[in-house]
């Protein structure tokens, strides 16, 4: 058994291994063996990022380890339910929630870019809003925890349960990648997890209000996202 002393001396091809090789081994296990896996491999270099749709995962990490770190992206351009569910997180579970900001404001960012750039060059717009924050708060961290699933859409398809954020260099963990929607639905119920209000009001998968909208009869849970633009993805898990 790999001890968190361990992890903490491992180099990053150490990592890698080490993720491989639970991916592998961890691929029948249940979500809440994955994630107990993470928690006494890692300690405290171990952390849930959550896009506050739902505190599926956050729930789940806090069984394995109560008071886990939660962090959550805070673009700036979320919807007000978005916030007030992180804020509800905080409030009521047995969770760290941490918020991470980019560098700039959404005001100092249209004042260097120009208005709306989420509209003109939505790539960039995410870099500096999404992915160099999320790089800048993982530092801390060796391995992180997703809430990513197979089902969601074919870019997610072969997402191992462990794996290696080559990116990033740092074991990424998707304990509910197996699940499907009624999965997720049936744990909601079951524990009464916090959801976003967003999820009643016809939105299946909830991101930045400029770059989300609610999907149609017969479209898949992210087609709303980014809709009618040519990105499917943020990049955070590209
Ligand atoms: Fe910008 Fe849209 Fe990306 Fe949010 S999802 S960071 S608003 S481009």
């Amino acid at each position: 058994m790999t001890t968190t002393q361990d992890v903490t001396d491992a180099t990053a091809a150490d990592l890698k291994a080490l993720a491989e090789q639970a991916g592998r081994e961890l691929e029948d296990a249940s979500a809440l063996e994955i994630l107990q896996w993470a928690a006494d491999t890692f300690g405290k270099r171990f952390c849930v990022t959550s896009s506050m749709e739902d505190a599926v995962v956050a729930h789940l990490a806090s069984r394995a380890m109560p008071g886990v770190d939660v962090v959550f992206l805070d673009t700036g351009y979320h919807f007000e339910e978005t916030i007030g569910t992180r804020d509800a997180v905080d409030a009521v579970m047995d969770v760290n929630v941490i918020t991470l900001t980019p560098r700039q404001t959404v005001a100092e960012q249209d004042a260097e870019y120009g208005p709306k750039l989420h509209d003109r060059d939505p790539d960039l717009c995410c870099a500096l809003r999404k992915i160099k924050p999320l790089e800048e708060g993982l530092t801390a961290y060796a391995a992180w925890a997703t809430g990513l699933r197979r089902d969601e859409s074919p870019t997610r398809a072969n997402t191992p349960v462990v794996g290696w954020d080559e990116k990033r260099r740092k074991v990424k963990v998707s304990p509910i990648a197996r699940w499907t929607q009624d999965d997720v639905e049936a744990y909601v119920l079951e524990h009464g997890v916090l959801t976003n209000p967003l999820l009643m009001d016809g939105y299946t998968s909830v991101g930045c209000a400029p770059c989300t909208r609610r999907v149609l009869e017969g479209e898949d849970a992210r087609a709303g996202r980014w809709a009618g633009r040519t990105k499917t993805e943020c990049g955070l898990h590209g």
